[in-house]
């Protein structure tokens, strides 16, 4: 098995660098290392681990256009999402350094003494992450667990390695020690099956598709090791006759489309109230045709850029080749990973494209009848990650919000990240929360102590 991975800029197609992919061996040194630092990490007091932490946001920050750069080389990302994806790794070690003085435990009344609880640090964390969002992924797993008191194994996906190594270089470079955050390239079926075998991996953080986050979830159980899985979705965007069609329009292209459709929240279901769907349609196909889809490494105002590989683009294309399709936007005529925008109509709920995460920028559009019918729509899906609702009434926005078996719902806005709020999926879109004020305690084990006071 070859140890070197190219890396291909999915714009071109052409290669950009060369990748050392860790081997069974480096990871499990690399796992003992995270060990080894593990006691000193956890026993720093609060506000040192706090203001390494802060640090660490500030040498991010120094660096957000390299980063983004190196984001829009390495996976096609437009300048404008590198330099968001950036900033909120920077936002994140910024929220969660404010954790370590704050990891409160709680004193419970009980009879005859004292009882007290203390959020303790798992240990070694191995963070698993996917293409699509390289540098946020990484950070929604390594911020919270660093505040907490654990150490982290990274593990990059092998198409898009290059952010996060140098995030790994930053973090020495803030004076974060070294063991305690490593950053190693590596094959899933090497370096992500270790940390899921690995004794000392205490705990996995798991972002990717769905059939493999099963696989790391049965392996975590041999071990009863603790486990986060943020997998994959298949969102509704649910537009009623009573909305502002023209906003709701407007705003469906980017709820689909941004980072090419790669986005586990991606709106791919559009439910439209069958007396406005063919003018709600009238509405989408200059939206669609407006999306400026182009090289993000030559136009800065690039709105959408490429797949992230050949084969992503074939899986695409396998969806659009058997949809009803009723328009699509442009796409650059250059040699890299490119699909147009499509929307796609769809009458039979068992359609593939209608089913299926697409993971492209291929949205599919059906009618629906009532409020009912838009939530057993919605619902009909083996998927809960996120969705969105667009009415004017404010109790039925409630009651299809209450709903909608999802994890992260908007109303009138496709918003669905943010770093202080909770994240994560129903159904097999996932297990646990990431973000939010919560998310340092995924990263403990909760003690309870009773003191006697007689
Ligand atoms: P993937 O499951 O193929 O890979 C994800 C990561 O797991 C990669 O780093 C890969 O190397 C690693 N991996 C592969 N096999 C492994 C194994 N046997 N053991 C341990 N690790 C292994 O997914 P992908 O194609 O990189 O990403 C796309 C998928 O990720 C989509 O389904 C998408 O919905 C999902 N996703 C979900 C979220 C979320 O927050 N819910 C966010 C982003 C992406």
């Amino acid at each position: 098995m070859t140890t070197t991975f190219t890396v291909l800029d999915p714009a071109t197609a052409e290669p950009v660098t060369d990748v050392h992919l860790a081997t069974l061996e480096e990871a499990d040194a690399a796992i003992e290392r995270a060990a080894a630092a593990f006691p000193t990490w956890r026993d720093l007091a609060p506000a040192d681990r706090a203001r390494l932490l802060r640090r660490f946001a500030r040498v991010v920050d120094e660096h957000v256009d390299e980063l983004a750069a190196l984001e829009v080389r390495n996976s096609g990302h437009t300048l404008g999402n590198a330099r968001w994806e950036a900033g909120n790794v920077r936002d994140c070690l910024d929220y969660y350094s404010a954790a370590p003085e704050r990891l409160f435990g709680r004193q419970i009344p009980v009879p005859g003494g004292l009882d007290v609880t203390f959020r303790e640090p798992v240990g070694v964390v191995g963070v698993i992450v996917p293409w699509n969002f390289p540098m946020p992924i990484a950070a929604w797993g390594f911020a919270p667990a660093l505040a907490a008191g654990c150490t982290v194994v990274l593990k990059p996906a092998e198409l898009t390695p290059l952010t996060a190594v140098r995030l790994g270089e930053l973090a020495l470079e803030a004076g974060i020690p070294p063991g305690v955050l490593t950053v190693l390239p590596g094959r899933g079926s090497v370096v992500g099956e270790r940390f899921v075998t690995h004794p000392a991996v205490r705990k996995v953080v798991f972002t990717g598709s769905t059939a493999v986050g099963k696989r790391v979830m049965a392996g975590c159980a041999d071990q009863v090791k603790r486990v986060t899985l943020e997998l994959g979705g298949k969102s509704a965007n649910i537009v009623f006759a009573d909305a502002d069609l023209e906003r709701a329009a407007a705003a469906a292209p980017g709820a689909v489309f941004d980072n090419a459709g790669q986005d586990c929240c991606a709106r791919s279901r559009i439910l439209v109230e069958r007396s406005v769907h063919d003018r709600f349609l009238e509405l989408l196909e200059p939206a669609v045709r407006a999306v400026r889809v182009a090289h993000p490494g030559q136009d800065p105002d690039a709105e959408m850029g490429p797949l992230i590989s050949a084969r992503q683009r074939e899986v695409v294309q396998g969806y659009v080749d058997g949809a009803d399709v009723a328009f699509t936007g442009s796409a650059p005529d250059l040699p890299g990973f490119w699909v147009p925008p499509t929307v796609a109509l769809v009458s039979d709920a068992r359609d593939r494209v209608w089913r299926e995460e697409v993971f492209g920028p291929v949205v599919a559009v059906m009618p629906f009848d009532d409020e009912a019918d838009a939530i057993a729509k919605a619902n009909d899906t083996e998927y809960g990650l996120s969705g969105s609702i667009y009415t004017r009434d404010v109790g039925r926005a409630l009651r299809v919000a209450r709903g909608v078996q999802a994890g992260n719902l908007s109303v009138n806005s496709h918003s669905s990240v943010r770093y202080w709020t909770p994240f994560g999926g129903y159904k097999q879109s996932g297990l646990g929360r990431e973000l939010g004020p919560e998310a340092p305690n995924a990263f403990t084990e909760e003690k309870n102590v009773f003191i006697s006071s007689e």
